[in-house]
């Protein structure tokens, strides 16, 4: 049987927050129109020329429950965390925070001005690693391969494109890639049955199963796309990118409150307490 080419299920477009203490988002997932696409809790992009809307940074907050993973396009932000990670990340680079049972951290930006453009995204641990201990993984920019192919480049944090495994050790098979592409540029990749499968269009336009149903999705929106484990996209215009991203749903419930991911009310309330008493980290 031939393989079906995974089409389009759901077009989301993210909405404006503010969040930390007083950066200015683009709220992808996580908001009231988009919870989640477990494993994926949150998607934030911070994009901006205004250092009004960033300066303010992410001042020492926990986490519990989740991985943050934070992948710099432009732009320096600086990280500390209790367990004595930290460092500043540059255009280019990621860093894979696991936060398990706990850990306290800041980011703030590591510049007055200039444009700022960055994402950081959640991802939910399984039950059974809710209390893993926590890790700090900084993916330098020479460290995460780079393919390039005829009007396309797809740069490689996590999973592999074409054979080319990314740098970050993930608790689950995770596919992120940053692909560039622009009108020749055709983007291909398979991903597993288990996977759920979705992309956010940064820049320009592209098209999905351009062969197929050939659904056009523009700079701002997150595609969620349906069954079928082949991937086709092409680029539509001059300049085109988008995030790609393929995890594996736990299929638990999943109970967010603020900066805690667990999967009951009482284990919420549990990190709130464990935070007041100061043993959460
Ligand atoms: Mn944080």
């Amino acid at each position: 049987m031939e393989q079906k080419v995974a089409s389009v299920a759901r077009v989301v477009e993210g909405m404006h927050v503010t969040d930390g203490a007083g950066v200015h988002l683009n709220r992808i997932i996580g908001s009231y129109e988009l919870g989640d696409i477990d494993p994926f809790v949150l998607l934030d992009e911070f994009r901006s020329d205004d250092p009004d809307d960033y300066i303010a940074g992410f001042p020492w907050h926990p986490h519990r429950g989740i991985e943050t993973i934070t992948y710099m396009v432009e732009g320096a932000f600086r990280h500390d965390d209790s367990k004595g990670g930290g460092g500043v990340l540059s255009t280019g680079e990621c860093q894979w925070m696991t936060a398990g049972a706990g850990i306290l951290h800041q980011e703030m930006p590591e510049m007055k001005e200039g444009h700022l453009w960055g994402y950081q995204l959640w991802l939910t641990l399984a039950k059974k690693d809710k209390f893993l201990p926590p890790r700090y993984q900084r993916l330098t920019d020479d460290r995460m391969p780079t393919v390039e192919q005829d009007g396309l480049t797809v740069k490689i944090i996590a999973g592999s494109y074409a054979g080319n495994p990314g740098p970050a050790a993930t608790s689950y098979p995770i596919d992120y890639f940053d692909a560039r592409l622009g009108p020749g540029g055709r983007f291909e990749h398979t991903v597993t049955v288990e996977q759920d499968k979705f992309l956010y269009v940064h820049s320009g336009a592209v098209v999905i199963d351009p062969d197929g149903e050939a659904v056009e999705v523009r700079k701002g929106h997150l595609a969620i796309l349906g069954e079928g484990v082949d991937v086709v996209i092409t680029g539509k215009e001059e300049g085109s990118g988008l995030l790609f991203l393929a995890g594996v749903p736990h299929r638990e419930p999943i109970v967010k409150g603020g900066p805690f991911v667990m999967n009951t009310q009482e284990e919420i309330q549990q990190a709130f307490e464990d935070y007041r008493r100061g043993t959460l980290f």
